[in-house]
């Protein structure tokens, strides 16, 4: 049953890098329209896990369902990505010198395999799209300036942006609120949120204030596999997440 209904289940994925461990038989599961935040330790496996998600990596052993029955496990990572999963890095790599129009014309573009505004003239519904993506990512105001303008917080949403314009099913986002301010880190929270109402988003922090924000379910992992999850309060007072991350 999970393998039918879910947008994501990790099934005993376990990899190694020379000899170490750095995923040990991890599971998780991650349902449609659900918004999930991944926390733990430096070297605990967050980003191995979007690595294998994504396919730049392949597991040695487990298997890796999507949207269903879908088995990602042996898929490379244009496929993957093709298939709808969206991946934010956490550095920001928006084009500077367009506007923050410009940048959602070309990653609309980009979906097609058109790769110059010169080629391509937008329909009433791009537009219509690229205005509704604006308004998610808080950048309507900003639409006709540079993106070389804007925070450091607004270009990762503007980058969260682009990523909407490929439609994914699934959007990973690494450590989104890292060097914003206190007031995107707030925005940032809701804005997920927006974007979980049509779409499942897992997102990797360390801000335990954000985290708490977020108010959704927590999977924290250590040592490669998942030491506790659930709700903020019930994750934050389990002893092992204690000793392994919070009380470092
Ligand atoms: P996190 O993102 O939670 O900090 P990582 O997934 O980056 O953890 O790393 C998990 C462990 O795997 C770390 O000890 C890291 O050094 C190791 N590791 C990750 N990727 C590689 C790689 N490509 N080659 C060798 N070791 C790696």
């Amino acid at each position: 049953s999970k393998i039918t209904n879910s947008i994501l289940y990790l099934d005993n994925v376990s990899v190694s890098f020379d000899g170490f461990r750095a995923l040990n038989a991890l599971s998780f599961v991650i349902e449609p329209g659900e918004l999930r935040a991944i926390i733990g330790p430096n070297g605990a496996g967050k980003t191995t896990m979007m690595d294998i998600i994504t396919g730049k990596t392949r597991p040695d052993q487990g298997e890796v369902y999507f949207d269903g029955a879908i088995d990602l496990t042996r898929k490379d990572e244009a496929e993957i990505a093709q298939l709808g999963i969206g991946r934010k890095f956490q550095k920001p790599t928006v084009f500077e010198s367009h506007t923050i129009w410009d940048n959602l014309e070309l990653a609309l573009n980009r979906k097609r395999g058109v790769f110059s505004t010169l080629f391509y003239r937008l329909t009433a519904e791009d537009k219509a799209r690229i205005e509704h993506i604006l308004e998610t990512v808080r950048l309507t105001a900003r639409k006709n300036d540079y993106a070389a303008n804007l925070s450091h917080g607004q270009k990762q949403w503007l980058e969260i942006g682009m990523l909407l314009a490929q439609e994914p099913k699934l959007l990973l986002v690494d450590e989104p609120v890292a060097g914003m301010t206190d007031a995107e880190t707030s925005e940032t929270a809701l804005l997920l949120k927006d974007i979980a109402k049509t779409r499942s988003v897992v997102v990797v922090e360390h801000d335990m204030g954000f985290i708490r924000d977020l108010g959704v379910k927590v999977t924290c992992l250590a040592e490669g596999s998942v030491l506790a999850e659930g709700s903020i309060d019930f994750v934050s007072n389990d002893p092992k997440v204690i000793e392994n991350y919070l009380g470092r």
